[in-house]
């Protein structure tokens, strides 16, 4: 079975770790939605910002393999 990478997510603003998963969807754009409206004061997320929008508010990177 091939093993595919994990995403680590953190917070392009203050850094901080926000998830590490194999997968990101409607679920984990949400818990970003919500970091990010208690975090980014400067850059603050529209009424209902597009995925590009909450996308370009964190930083995703593959986990390097174990
Ligand atoms: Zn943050």
């Amino acid at each position: 079975m091939r093993r595919w990478g994990l995403f680590v997510v953190t917070c392009a603003s203050c850094e901080k770790p926000l998830m590490t998963t194999p997968l990101i969807g409607a679920v984990e754009i949400r818990l970003f939605e919500d970091h990010l409206r208690s975090c980014s004061q400067h850059d603050p997320l529209p009424e209902s910002p597009t995925l590009r929008e909450v996308m370009r508010r964190v930083r995703v990177r593959i986990a390097d393999p174990a």
